[in-house]
């Protein structure tokens, strides 16, 4: 008999728990995660956790906290009543968290950037964010330099928002334990929201991170057996047969009910990027036109055994996704019936799946690696350089009046002769008789940086550094640069 999942409601709280005495496992989890996040708050979500964990001290008890794309959760390990204990602690300090001080905050942050520096000071762009710009869930991939520049009341009024009782589920490895007294306060209904993909062709990105990696949107239902199938096939060809990568790392990213982004993630040395990337794309091409290998689906179909088809218990991260899931509104399919769909599933209709998603095809190239147009256009795929300063001065959807021949202020570079001029609507550089623009109306964050430097990011998360002491009258250029924006884009970041 497979162990069944009990749901009940603790205060109002949705949870989900096991038959199973002894020690446990407890997780409160919120509904909110960084494709909640807007560009210019990116990280506030753990911030907040950080600041929960915090007031909740001392906890001696085996815990922890964590943010992921779609929740915040909190959790603790050991005996029920000190599980309890300590997630009754975290409940409290959502209540009392208006009374944590400046100094605190200015406390934590420095924790976090220890936590990871690179992610505290740099915007960067991964998978989700190529597809979907930096808002919802391509929040989660492009640092959180915002951090910094946080303020209290706008951490209080996030948790104020989005940690209620009604945007809150529990998860317990056991049954409830009888000191579980979780009192959050009730709060208004959250919805959350995700644009459509900015790309919508296949298309190669020029990353700033080295190697290779695959994308596409599939259908949620039998994501986990395509990724799976895909791994193989891929390990077959480039690690098997061509000794090219050691590993195919895959993630797998719910965007709504019915589609998910999955993202294959090959690991060859430099040299064999070129290599990598055509084996990579043509192997997915071949089993476009020839199917999946019945070896393939062999292994799609372990992989889900092997994960859900316990007998004696039910895995953890598929208790807390069916909290996740009922917090989102998605439908979350039962393990039986996920257990049935790998038995049933033959390789006619998985690959005719991936036929139908080969045109979301994002393949992401080490940009310094080289790539010629042609060579894009043979596997397929339109290249995009993926860099905020446009070669194209054409204005797309903005206002189209000439403004070239008009005066505007222009910076001199101190060692270069590149200039830099800015006008009404566009930052221009000139360097050799080439201009490349930024238009201001596409600037989705300012970031107004401690050490002087004016970061700028896009709304498809595009980014770039202006250092003000490379520039002759620097400190003009700067306070032109901030006046040229409006002030809600504009964030304090920490130094580069
Ligand atoms: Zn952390």
């Amino acid at each position: 008999m497979m162990q069944s999942v009990n749901t009940s409601s603790h205060n109002g709280i949705t949870s989900f728990w096991l038959d199973r005495e002894g020690l446990c496992t407890g997780t409160l989890i919120f509904g909110v995660g960084m494709r909640d996040e807007p560009p210019t708050f990116a990280g506030i979500t753990h911030l907040v956790e950080h600041m929960l964990l915090r007031i909740a001290q001392p906890a001696t008890v085996v815990h922890g906290g964590t943010v992921t794309t779609d929740s915040l959760q909190f959790y603790a390990l050991g005996r029920p009543e000190d599980v309890a204990g300590f997630l009754n602690a975290i409940a409290a300090a959502v209540s009392t968290f208006e009374a944590v001080t400046d100094e605190v905050i200015a406390l934590e942050k420095s924790v976090l950037e220890a936590e990871d520096a690179h992610k505290f000071s740099t915007v960067s762009a991964g998978l989700l964010t190529y597809r979907y710009g930096p808002s919802g869930v391509g929040a989660a991939q492009f640092g959180a330099p915002a951090t910094a520049g946080l303020t209290k009341a706008e951490a209080t009024e996030w948790a104020r928002r989005w940690l209620t009782a009604a945007n809150a589920a529990l998860t317990f490895t056991g049954p409830l334990p009888s000191a579980l007294d979780i009192r959050l306060p009730a709060g208004k209904p959250v919805s959350h929201h995700q644009d459509p993909p900015l790309i919508t062709a296949p298309t190669l990105i020029r990353s700033r991170k080295q190697g290779v990696a695959l994308s596409l949107l599939v259908p949620s239902h039998d994501a986990g057996l395509l990724c799976e199938a895909l791994r193989y096939e891929l390990l077959t060809r480039l690690r098997h047969a061509a000794g090219i990568i050691y590993s195919v790392e895959n993630f797998t990213t719910a965007i709504d009910t019915d589609q998910s982004q999955l993202d294959l993630i090959l690991d060859p040395v430099r040299q064999n990027s070129m290599p990598a990337l055509r084996e990579g794309v043509n192997t997915l091409r071949g089993i476009v036109d020839a199917g999946f290998s019945e070896d393939a689906v062999q292994s799609a179909r372990h992989a889900v055994t092997a994960e859900l088809g316990w007998d004696d218990y039910v895995p953890q991260d598929y208790l807390d996704q069916l909290a996740i899931d009922s917090l989102l509104g998605r439908r979350s399919r039962d393990r039986q019936e996920l257990l049935d769909r790998a038995t049933a599933i033959s390789s006619a209709e998985l690959t005719k799946t991936l036929r139908t998603s080969i045109g979301s095809l994002i393949v992401a190239f080490d940009k310094s690696a080289k790539l010629s147009k042609a060579e894009a256009g043979s596997l397929g795929l339109a290249i995009d350089r993926y860099e905020i300063w446009q070669r194209n001065n054409t204005p797309k959807n903005h206002q189209s009046a000439a403004e070239g021949d008009a005066e505007h202020p222009t910076w001199r570079h101190k060692s270069t002769h590149t200039t830099l001029a800015l006008t009404p609507t566009r930052l221009m550089t000139h360097t050799s008789g080439k201009t490349k623009t930024i238009f201001l109306a596409d600037v989705a964050v300012v970031g107004d940086r401690s050490c002087g430097c004016i970061s700028l990011m896009d709304q498809r998360g595009r980014s770039c550094d202006l250092n003000m002491d490379e520039w002759k009258a620097g400190k003009k250029l700067r306070k032109k640069l901030l006046e040229a924006f409006p002030p809600e884009i504009i964030r304090s970041f920490p130094e580069e």
